[in-house]
C-alpha cells in the first residue's frame, strides 16, 4: 500500500476515517484529535464506499516520487456525512466525467516496487464501471 492506515483492501474495500464523539463530524484521513472541536480520541470508522463526484482534473506530469502511469485522474469525491476525499480516479479523461455522478471506491495497482511487489492505492471509479 502507498500508506498503511488509509484504507482496507477487503471486498469491498473501505476508507478508514474517524468520527468525533463530541461534535459528531467525520474525518478522513483518520485523526487522533478532532480538527473541528479539538476533542481527543475520535472513534475509528470505515467510511461509506459510494459518493458523488465534486471536482476533478487530469494529472499529466508525474509528481516527485510518483512511479505510476500518467495521465491519471485526480478529484474530490463527496461521501455521506459531508466528507470530501481527495482521491485518484480511474478515469483520466476529464471530459468523460460529470459533476455529481455516482462514484465507488476501488483498489488499483499503482506500480511495482523494487522487490516486484504490486503497490496498490485507492481510487474512485464511476459506479457500475469495471
Ligand atoms: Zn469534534
Amino acid at each position: 500500500m502507498v500508506r498503511p492506515g488509509l484504507f482496507t483492501d477487503g471486498d469491498p474495500p473501505a476508507l478508514l476515517g474517524s468520527r468525533c464523539t463530541a461534535c459528531g463530524t467525520f474525518h478522513f484521513p483518520r485523526h487522533d484529535t478532532c480538527p473541528y472541536c479539538a476533542a481527543e480520541g475520535p472513534e475509528a470508522v470505515e467510511l461509506p464506499s459510494r459518493g458523488t463526484l465534486w471536482a476533478w482534473t487530469a494529472v499529466t506530469a508525474p509528481p516527485p516520487g510518483y512511479e505510476g502511469a500518467t495521465p491519471y485522474g485526480m478529484g474530490v469525491v463527496e461521501l455521506p456525512h459531508g466528507i470530501r476525499v481527495i482521491t485518484r480516479l480511474t478515469v483520466s479523461d476529464p471530459g468523460a466525467l460529470v459533476f455529481g455522478q455516482s462514484m465507488e471506491l476501488c483498489v488499483v495497482p499503482l506500480h511495482t516496487d523494487d522487490e516486484g511487489n504490486d503497490v496498490i492505492t485507492f481510487a474512485f471509479a464511476p459506479s457500475g464501471a469495471p
